[in-house]
């Protein structure tokens, strides 16, 4: 007999496992969750926070969303991202990044209700910490997960209480590994991984110094430094990243992989953030140093029976276009309402396999686009002629050459160019963070072909209702026209929903019945004129990709689970086909 039981045991309270817990306890699912620290992350690692990523806060309720923006640095803070010898020395280019070029910033508004922001993993842990623990999810810190056994009805985790040194069995229907990077969890299940731990040397420096006048008139959250040595592990290049505006910051500087990892003291640390600040007198109040080690690895497989991995448990990999945090808190929203369903027994535990076919996908992608980001810095070393080495005269007199009024000086210029501008693939990668598409069993296509994409679909987010994508956000209305509703505020918290238009009545009928024989509520909207919800400017009819009297089928976690493109002879019978197909029934 186990000493707790529960009925999703989480381990880790990092932004995967933190945002687990609080979906859950949203949906009403008893969950609890461990961590072996007493509080929550004391460096703030993660912090570019995109807009799939405020949409499940926003999903989690106004107010989570309004305190992430209350401590977020806005996205106007963000997009200058410059290049330089140091911040006091010459500025070599820039890109405007996260959003903030005039076109890029159109998509990010066509795109979605939220904003892209820059929030410290220091505030985002505790705001969704804080919310699971405030809607019931039991919270034990100092608690280290040893391992578990699992069996037909459950899993038997054995954690340590770190306070009183004894253990304690913990037992509960699922287990969720969020135990970060270096994860027991998957371990202990011996969970497929492919690529390779520690590829890079890298160190973050984090500490207090006012340094508006180098940054103030080009607001950036990254101020990359190409010195000798730059090239050498690290990110790319060398970063002075933007905590606080404009005095907190986080230094990364890579090492040699192939050598012992540095002691980075306070000199040590002092002289780092002097020569990228390219201040020689520069006083710095260090609050931490540490190094770390860049990865490159991924689950091929997100789970085992009763046992799943999420986050950086799954993807290991470099900070690069700051997909980590975001991935983590997507793979709950994907996870969660599957598991409250189960939970719940408006689904079979059938559903749950579409998680490692739906996730996996994303974690090989994400991984495999943060390492080849940071080989996509070389042409911009190489256009400096800095690659290769550390002589300081040779990189000074190719930093000389590009301003002479020759035809090699002006291809030069071209290749910086160029090469900076290249950086979109790690700065703007708007298609990255808003693609995400599913084909699974908890998706049900009938046949419909994927709609290929017509950009490129790193760079630019494409929508569409073909089945498996995520619903497309435009504005609806009420039928005054006087407030306005996101497509995707009508939809999630825990709940299918159907879209319909006029000629629709009878879906709004068949999903209430359907919701009743299968114990669960399903949301339905009639969306035109005279109706509650009105498409006054006719983004939604563009939208839809369907007639007014067809209907789309969300999932609680805003993809599209099925559509019809028309009304059909038996509603009731083609929803309830689809709707029971995707609950594993
Ligand atoms: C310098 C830097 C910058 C970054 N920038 C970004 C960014 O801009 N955007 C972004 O999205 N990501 C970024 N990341 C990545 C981001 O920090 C991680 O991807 C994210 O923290 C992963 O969340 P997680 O919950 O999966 O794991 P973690 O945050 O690592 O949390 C793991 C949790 O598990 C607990 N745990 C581990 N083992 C045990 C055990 N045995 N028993 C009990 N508890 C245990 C830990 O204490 C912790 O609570 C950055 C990372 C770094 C280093």
């Amino acid at each position: 007999m186990a000493d707790i039981s529960t009925d999703i045991l989480i381990i880790g309270t990092g932004p995967a496992g933190s945002s687990t817990a609080a979906l859950l306890s949203s949906s009403g699912v008893a969950n609890m969750v461990v961590n072996r620290y007493r509080w929550l992350a004391n460096t703030p690692r993660a912090h570019i926070t995109n807009q799939r990523t405020m949409e499940v806060l926003r999903d989690l309720g106004p107010e989570v969303e309004a305190e992430a923006y209350m401590h977020a640095a806005p996205q106007e803070l963000m997009g200058e991202n410059v290049f330089c010898e140091s911040l006091a020395g010459e500025e070599i280019g820039r890109m405007k990044s996260w959003g903030t070029h005039p076109l890029s910033k159109a998509e990010h508004l066509m795109s979605s209700p939220t904003q892209m922001n820059d929030l410290p993993q220091t505030f985002m842990e505790p705001l969704l910490f804080k919310t699971a623990c405030m809607r019931g999810t039991q919270a034990r810190m100092s608690t280290e997960y040893l391992h578990h056994v699992q069996d037909a009805e459950g899993v038997t985790t054995t954690c340590l209480d770190r306070l009183t040194g004894k253990e304690v069995t913990i037992r509960s229907k699922f287990l969720v590994g969020a135990d970060g990077g270096n994860s027991l969890v998957a371990a202990q299940e011996d969970l497929p991984f492919e690529g390779k731990m520690g590829v890079g040397g890298s160190m973050n420096i984090l500490f207090r110094a006012d340094l508006s006048k180098y940054v103030a008139h080009r607001p950036s959250v990254l101020y990359w430094v190409m010195q000798p040595g730059a090239d050498v592990g690290g990110i790319g290049m060398g970063l002075v990243r933007m905590v606080r505006p404009w005095n907190e910051w986080l230094i990364v500087w890579g090492y040699d992989i192939a050598q012992p990892a540095p002691q980075v003291d306070a000199a040590m640390a002092t002289e780092v953030a002097r020569q990228l600040v390219g201040d020689p007198n520069l006083e710095i109040e260090l609050i931490s140093a540490n190094t770390w080690t860049v990865n490159n690895m991924y689950a091929t497989h997100l789970q085992k029976d009763r046992v799943f991995i999420m986050g950086d448990a799954a993807h290991r990999h470099p900070p690069s276009n700051g997909l980590g945090s975001n991935t983590s808190i997507q793979d709950a929203f994907n996870l969660a309402w599957k598991l409250a369903a189960v939970i719940k027994g408006q689904a079979t535990p059938k559903l749950l396999d579409s998680y490692s076919v739906e996730r996996a996908p994303i974690a090989r992608q994400i991984v495999t686009r943060a390492n080849q980001s940071i080989g996509e810095f070389g042409p911009i070393f190489g256009a400096l002629g800095m690659t290769g080495g550390t002589d300081v005269e040779k990189i000074k007199a190719s930093m000389d050459a590009r301003c002479d009024a020759t035809p090699e000086a002006e291809r030069q210029r071209a290749a910086i160019r160029e090469a900076i501008a290249f950086k979109k693939y790690e700065f703007d990668a708007h298609g990255v963070e808003m693609n995400q598409r599913y084909a699974s069993g908890a998706v049900v296509t009938d046949g419909q072909v994927e709609p290929a994409f017509q950009l490129d679909a790193e760079l630019h987010y494409q929508p569409t209702t073909w089945p498996g994508a995520r619903l497309p956000h435009v504005w609806v209305f009420d039928h005054q026209g006087s407030r306005k509703t996101s497509t995707l505020d009508l939809c999630g918290h825990g709940r299918f929903t159907l879209l319909t238009g006029i000629g629709g009545e009878a879906w709004v009928a068949a999903a209430e019945a359907l919701g009743k024989e299968m114990g669960m509520s399903i949301t339905a909207h009639l969306i035109g004129p005279r109706r509650k919800i009105t498409d006054h400017t006719g983004d939604w009819a563009r939208a839809s990709e369907i007639s007014d009297s067809g209907c789309l089928l969300i999932r609680p976690d805003h993809h599209v689970a099925w559509r019809a493109a028309d009304m059909t002879a038996n509603p009731a019978a083609d929803l309830r086909r689809a709707l029971r197909a995707i609950l594993g029934h």
